[in-house]
């Protein structure tokens, strides 16, 4: 059943720039206040005066996901400026990309800390307020390096285990209809590879031609695709989707 909302409010992370920056973006024009959560409060200005200037509400906060006094102050500050949060994507995320021989135990734990740690710490913040308002949505970012990626042992770990943390959280929370998804994005141009082309030694335009080469669909993805699947995934329209992990990635994948 779906009552229609008056404004849902929705909090991003990692949402100064690139896939959260659209998913931000994207979640304002579909009509949710937003809170727009990064490592610096400046950093998410941008994303920010974006949503103001299109007429929509946003809030920008500096949190580390992985800090848990900070997770609860940001998630209480959202609460209080724009009211209480049923929506989160877990979007925030880095790369320590290495092969296993020359990954550093340092390399290993800041990679789950962001990744895992942080969506944990975020989603138990804010489904007190979704179990509350008897209604939200858990959307959290995997990839297709979930299925094995050369270099990247941490990483492809993460992304492995936010899927199961999404299906466990579907479980849990489907009661109070709250959904849980994850969205598994294939090649998407953003700064984070930036630093893979780096370490492959490739400028960013080589990189990104050598990887639509690739690609079923003859290109690599643009934030917007996964906004759009974020979108759906947050929506009154995904009521009965739950536990799911959707590959948006130009093509099939497992
Ligand atoms: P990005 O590096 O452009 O943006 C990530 C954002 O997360 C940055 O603004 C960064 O400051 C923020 N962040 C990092 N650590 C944080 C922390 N501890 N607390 C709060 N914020 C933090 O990356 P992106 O390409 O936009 O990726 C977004 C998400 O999508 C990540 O989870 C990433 O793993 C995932 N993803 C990206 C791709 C891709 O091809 N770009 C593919 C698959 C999955």
């Amino acid at each position: 059943m779906t009552d229609s909302p008056t404004e849902r409010v929705a909090i991003v992370t990692g949402a100064a720039r690139g896939i959260g920056a659209a998913i931000a973006k994207r979640l304002a024009a579909d009509g949710m206040a937003v809170g727009v959560i990064d490592l610096a409060e400046d950093a998410t200005a941008a994303t920010v005066e974006a949503i103001r200037a299109a007429g929509g509400r946003a809030l920008g906060i500096g949190a580390d996901v992985t800090d848990g006094e900070q997770v609860q102050r940001a998630v209480q500050a959202v609460a209080d400026g724009l009211g209480a949060p049923t929506v989160l994507v877990n979007n925030a995320g880095i790369l320590r990309d290495n092969l296993i021989f020359k990954m550093t135990d340092e390399d290993w734990d800041r990679v789950v800390a962001v990744h895992l740690r942080g969506a944990f710490l975020m989603t138990r913040e804010v489904q007190r307020y979704q179990v509350e308002a008897k209604w939200g949505r858990v959307v959290s970012l995997s990839s297709t390096s979930a299925l094995g990626n050369r270099g990247q042992a941490n990483y492809a770990a993460v992304k492995a285990g936010l899927q199961g943390f999404t299906k466990t959280i579907a479980i849990e929370l489907g009661r109070y209809n709250i959904t849980a998804n994850a969205i598994a994005p294939g090649f998407i141009a953003t700064d984070m590879l930036r630093q893979t082309a780096e370490r492959m030694k490739v400028s960013f335009e080589q990189f990104l031609e050598g990887a639509a080469r690739e690609i079923p669909v003859g290109r690599v993805g643009q934030p917007e695709d996964i906004a759009n699947a974020a979108s759906f995934f947050c929506s009154e329209a995904s009521s009965f989707v739950s536990g799911q992990v959707l590959y948006v990635a130009g093509g099939p994948k497992a």
